[in-house]
């Protein structure tokens, strides 16, 4: 009797640790071929196009326990007299009570350029740009959703990027005037394809900007992040949802990217298609951040911190 209990309480503590969500090639390819599907119209700001993925996108937030972390998951904002567009926000609550009120924000903007007005396919569906960085999110989401972690993870996904980081302005002033507490920000762009004859697996903009890449590297004991020289050409830190909060707040907030100008040459334009993204990359790319995040949310100081 004690034996059999015994066993019935062991393969009970056995299930709940083997119930851990995994990050799988299956989940990133059926969440990225809806959200750049032709039904999603390309996703741009304001339209019924990006309403489907902001609809899709709350559904995986709701069915995996997430709450929002204003009244609702949608963070709304004026683009222009009659356009309105709106960041998604998934909240998930940290447990250590000195640590949980520093809020870790992971990001990606969900939105893109829409249907073009030329040519015989006009959809410029976005899959690298940026809905491989949505499902980034969305996976991270999913792994972080059921896990306890010390800090407070933020799942942002922000809308009217293409119109000139429009609704991550809008939120980096709205949680600066709410005196959020943002410990440090990652955002997520166009890693649906690897990086060629890097030794890193992604770069990040603004790379002397903070420790990030460093502290990074060492959470996962990988060579994660790593600095490349046209980001920096090209000014990419200042080109991304990352910016306004670094601006408003004065905290470290990068992007990692996988796009090196070089790997892929449909950036915005309307054969940036699904069947081009490689998802056996992108599971393991999410999958080596994910490590990393779990330990930056998991350590006892705020380690990662700007450059004099
Ligand atoms: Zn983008």
């Amino acid at each position: 009797m004690m034996r059999k209990l015994l066993f019935i309480s062991l393969s009970l503590i056995f299930f709940s640790c083997s119930s851990s969500y995994e990050i799988s090639e299956q989940s990133i390819a059926n969440h990225l071929s809806t959200l750049a599907s032709d039904a999603h119209e390309g996703r741009n700001t304001g339209t019924p196009g990006i309403e489907k993925s902001a609809v899709y996108i709350e559904k995986i937030f709701r069915e995996n326990g997430l709450k929002p972390f204003y009244e609702t998951y949608r963070d709304s904002f004026q683009v222009s007299p009659g356009l309105i567009g709106y960041n998604l926000i998934a909240y998930k609550e940290g447990i250590d009570e000195n640590l949980k009120d520093d809020l870790i924000i992971i990001g990606a903007h969900y939105d893109h350029i829409g249907v073009q007005e030329e040519g015989e396919d006009k959809i410029a569906n976005g899959a690298n740009d940026n809905a491989s960085g949505t499902v980034s999110v969305v996976e991270l989401a999913k792994y972080f959703a059921k896990k306890k972690t010390k800090r407070s993870i933020l799942f942002v996904l922000f809308s009217a990027e293409e119109m000139g980081l429009i609704g991550s302005k809008h939120l980096a002033k709205r949680m600066s005037a709410e005196k959020q507490n943002i410990y440090t920000l990652l955002n997520i762009e166009m890693v649906g394809v690897p990086l060629e004859s890097q030794p890193y697996s992604a770069y990040l903009t603004g790379f002397d900007k903070s420790n990030m890449a460093e502290r990074f590297n060492n959470f996962t004991r990988k060579n994660t992040f790593g600095y490349f020289e046209k980001a920096a050409e090209y000014q990419l830190f200042m080109r991304s949802d990352n910016y306004p909060f670094y601006q408003e707040m004065n905290i470290p907030a990068q992007t990692l990217c996988t796009f090196d100008f070089s790997n892929y040459p449909y950036y915005h334009h309307v054969d940036d298609e699904f069947e081009l993204m490689d998802i056996q990359h992108m599971q393991s790319l999410i999958s080596e951040i994910a490590t990393g995040i779990e330990k930056m949310v998991n350590e006892p100081e705020n380690s990662i911190q700007l450059n004099e």
